[in-house]
């Protein structure tokens, strides 16, 4: 008789339980913390090695794809345009709610690593930033992970291909290629993290107790009132003034999606319902048919708002103060971020790191919130689709109004 597979996030969940059940049995041992820190812990970085390794990768193929998936931009103009200018500006403005929910909550979150002051953040004021924002050579960046450099060469890349049409085609192919590797690679790297998850936590619990538990139901309770936040004042807002569609209506009809979402963790597992919803709120089917894939793949609301609070949250772990330029870059990161990341579950998890290295916070972070991130996974890929089939509904009906107005 053939076995039932677990899925991948009872594995992780179970690995969350062996870490803080190891982390307490070490706790109570003599010399426990010393055997964690020597033994268990660089099994962690290892894991944390391979994440950081296939995060450039990612970035690069999957932000160049997404330019390129674009191609159809110009085909569709002003929908094009319509869609993109609302996928940018609701995530900039989620990863702001993010940003200032979580400094706010920032009492709640433990301090677990007071070293960490000491972490060699980016301090770097805005114009630096800026400046440092566009690379000098192609290679540096890439071996550096300098991630702002490194996107900047992803959209250079992408373009170029775009407008090199017919001969980019295969520079096109390529690319499109080595993303479908580099996400099979990081398909394998997240099958180990349940023993990351493991490695990872017991350390920090047997140093910690029960202090990091506090934390973490902290950090998804400020998440998942961002995502309601979100939801409640950025897509009800738009859909009343732009659809002139009641919220209420708008909620209503996307909740089988919704519901699909939250249960699959997959944007684009989700797509047949977000554009059955979005087409039964008035969505045009030409309009659904470019604007809900094209979301799958490049807007990711939620995405942003757990990386941003995920930010906050481990640099107050780590005893760090984010500065105004590093939330500023966070808030740039964060949104092209979201270009990168693949409609599946876990892949924002990966560019949280991006987005972690960017500012120069530890990656290492990514460990304490590892473990839960399914539980972040659901809420945020809810709302993404939300987002896109908001966005499928708020650009027919200016569509619709537009054309009304050339033919009166
Ligand atoms: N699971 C999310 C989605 O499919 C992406 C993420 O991991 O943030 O939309």
């Amino acid at each position: 008789m053939k076995k039932k597979k677990l899925p991948l996030a009872a594995w992780i969940f179970a690995g969350l339980v062996a870490g803080i059940v190891l982390g307490l049995i070490l706790m109570a041992v003599p010399n426990g913390v010393a055997f964690a820190k020597a033994y268990i812990s660089p099994f962690g970085t290892i894991f944390l090695n391979l994440l950081k390794f296939i995060v450039v990768p990612i970035v690069v193929f999957s932000i160049t794809a997404g330019v390129i998936s674009m191609r159809d931009v110009r085909k569709v103009g002003s929908v094009g345009v319509k869609t993109l200018v609302y996928y940018l500006c609701t995530t900039a403005v989620a990863v702001v709610i993010a940003l200032m929910l979580a400094t706010l909550a920032k009492g709640m979150f433990p301090l677990l690593d007071p070293s960490g002051a000491s972490y060699e953040a980016n301090t770097a004021n805005i114009m630096d930033t800026i400046v440092g924002i566009f690379p000098s050579n192609p290679i540096t960046p890439l071996a550096n992970s300098t991630m702002l450099q490194v996107i900047v060469i992803a959209l250079l890349l992408g373009f170029g291909i775009l407008l090199a049409g017919e001969k980019g085609q295969v520079a096109a192919q390529v690319v499109e290629s080595f993303n479908e590797v580099s996400m099979k690679i990081m398909d394998l790297i997240i099958k180990l993290s349940p023993i990351g998850v493991i490695c990872l936590l017991a350390p920090v619990v047997a140093e910690n107790g029960p202090l990091l538990l506090v934390g973490l139901g902290a950090v998804l309770l400020v998440a998942y009132v961002g995502y309601v936040i979100h939801a409640l004042l950025v897509y009800s807002l738009t859909i009343k003034t732009l659809a002139k569609i009641s919220p209420l209506a708008f909620f209503k009809a996307m909740v089988p999606a919704m519901v699909m979402a939250f249960s699959s963790a997959s944007s684009v597992g989700t797509m047949p319902f977000t554009l059955e919803c979005a087409e039964k709120l008035g969505a045009k089917k030409e309009v659904s048919s470019f604007v809900v894939p094209l979301g799958a793949t490049i807007n990711m609301d939620g995405t942003a708002i757990y990386q941003g609070v995920c930010a906050v949250f481990i640099a107050a772990c780590y005893g760090i103060d984010l500065s105004f330029g590093q939330m500023i870059t966070i808030v740039l990161t964060a949104t092209l971020a979201s270009i990168g990341t693949a409609g599946v579950p876990g892949a924002g998890m990966v560019m949280l790191a991006m987005v972690l290295e960017s500012v120069g916070l530890p990656v290492a972070g990514i460990g304490l919130v590892m473990g839960v991130d399914r539980i972040f996974d659901m809420g945020r890929t809810t709302i993404n689709i939300t987002g896109d089939a908001a966005c499928a509904v708020i650009v027919s009906k200016l569509e619709e109004r537009k054309a009304a107005k050339a033919a009166s």
